[in-house]
C-alpha cells in the first residue's frame, strides 16, 4: 500500500492486455485439444477459407466488431466465442488490474490472478467442447500457485504459510483431497463416476493459487452454480427429441459405461497428489506406467468422432467459474464468511 499506485486511466491498459491475451486463448482453445502446436504455424488462419490473417483481422475486440463477426476474405462467420473470450478475459484482467494495481498495490497477486483466470477460461471452453481439461493447463495453474507462494515468502508475508506448510501446497492437497473424496464416495455409494479426473487435477491447481480457505469457498460456489444451472438445463431439456427418448428407453445412453474401479481411483488419486501427471508431461513413459494410458493426445481423433456423453455434465466449467468469482470477490466473500462465523459462534459485539 505504501508504493505509488497506477493512475486510474491505466485500467484501460489492463483491459486491452487482457483482450490480447483472450485473443491468444482463442488459439489455445482451438489448437491445444487437437494436439496442434501453439506456435506453429505462427500466423492465424481463417478456419473456413484458410486465408492467412493480418493485423486488421487480429486487433482484439475491434476486429470482430468492425468486421461484424465475418471473415474479411471469405465473409464466413467467425463464431461469437472469439469475441466473447476477448471481452471476458479483458474484463477480468481489468478488474484485477484495478484491485491490485490501482486501488491497492500487490503486483504479485495481480499477475498470479490474471494468469490463473486465463488458464480457467481456456480450460472452460475446452471442457465444454471436448469434455477434457488438458494436463498442461492444470500443471500451469500449479506452477502459478507455487511461484506466487515463493514471492510471498520473499516478502515475508504471513499468508505464505498455512497449516505449517506452504499455502500453495496446502491448497493443492486440499483441492485434490476434496474432489477425489467426492469421486471415491460417489463410486462407493452410488456405483457411478461422479467426477472427471480433469476436475480433480483442476481443483488441485485452484487450491494452489487460491489457498485452502478461498479454494473451499470456490468449490461451494461451484456446487451452488452447478445446482442452479444444472436444474435450468434439465428444465430446458425436459422434452427431448423423439429419437433421443427412444434411445434413452433402450438404455443405450446410460447403461453402457462401466464405472471406474476403486483401485484405479485410489491409484490415480495418489498419482495426482504426487503430481505424476505433471512430471509425466516431460516423462511420458512414467505417465503411461502410472495411469495405464497415454497422456491425452487427440492427433488421432477427428473432430466429428467426438461424441457427447449425455450422462456427464462437465463440472469443470462450474469449478472454473467458482474460482473466478471467488478470486474477484475474495474480500467481501471472506468478510461475509468470517462475520457469519463470529455470529454463529456467539462472538457478538
Ligand atoms: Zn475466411
Amino acid at each position: 500500500m505504501e508504493e505509488p499506485l497506477f493512475p486510474e486511466w491505466t485500467v484501460a491498459v489492463g483491459l486491452m492486455i487482457g483482450a490480447a491475451i483472450g485473443s491468444f486463448l482463442n488459439v489455445v482453445i482451438y489448437r491445444m485439444p487437437l494436439g496442434k502446436s501453439l506456435s506453429n504455424p505462427p500466423h492465424s488462419f481463417c478456419p473456413a477459407c484458410e486465408h492467412r490473417l493480418g493485423v486488421p483481422d487480429l486487433v482484439p475486440l475491434f476486429s470482430w466488431l468492425f468486421l461484424r463477426g465475418r471473415c474479411r476474405h471469405c465473409k464466413g462467420r467467425i463464431p461469437a466465442r472469439y469475441f466473447f473470450v476477448e471481452v471476458v478475459t479483458g474484463g477480468i484482467w481489468a478488474a484485477f488490474w484495478w484491485q491490485y494495481l490501482i486501488a491497492g498495490w500487490d503486483p504479485a497477486r495481480a499477475v498470479a490472478l490474471m494468469l490463473f483466470s486465463a488458464c480457467l477460461i481456456a480450460a472452460t471452453y475446452i471442457d465444454l467442447r471436448w469434455f477434457i481439461i488438458p494436463d498442461e493447463i492444470n500443471a500451469l495453474m500449479l506452477g502459478i500457485g507455487a511461484a506466487y507462494n515463493v514471492v510471498l515468502y520473499a516478502q515475508a508475508r504471513p499468508e505464505a504459510t498455512t497449516w505449517g506448510i506452504p499455502s500453495s501446497l496446502a491448497g493443492a492437497l486440499f483441492g485434490v483431497g476434496a474432489l477425489w473424496a467426492v469421486t471415491f464416495l460417489g463410486r462407493l455409494l452410488f456405483r457411478k463416476d461422479a467426477m472427471g479426473h480433469g476436475d480433480i487435477k483442476m481443483a488441485r491447481g485452484i487450491g494452489a493459487v487460491l489457498f485452502p480457505m478461498a479454494a473451499g469457498m470456490s468449490f461451494a460456489v461451484a456446487v451452488a452454480l452447478g445446482a442452479v444451472l444444472g436444474a435450468v438445463q434439465i428444465l430446458v431439456r425436459r422434452r427431448p427429441a423423439p429419437e433421443a427418448e427412444q434411445e434413452e428407453a433402450d438404455g443405450n445412453l446410460t447403461e453402457d459405461v462401466e464405472p471406474e474401479s476403486l483401485g484405479s481411483i485410489l491409484r490415480c488419486g495418489l498419482g495426482y497428489v504426487l503430481c505424476i501427471d505433471v512430471i509425466g508431461l516431460a516423462l511420458p513413459k512414467l505417465y503411461e506406467r502410472w495411469f495405464g494410458e497415454e497422456a491425452y493426445a487427440v492427433e488421432s481423433i477427428e473432430e466429428e468422432d467426438v461424441e457427447v456423453e449425455a450422462t456427464v455434465i462437465p463440472f469443470g466449467p462450474y469449478l472454473a467459474l467458482g474460482a473466478i468469482v471467488v478470486a474477484l470477490f475474495e474480500g467481501p466473500l471472506g468478510r461475509l464468511a468470517s462475520s457469519y462465523w463470529q455470529w454463529a459462534t456467539g462472538e457478538r459485539p
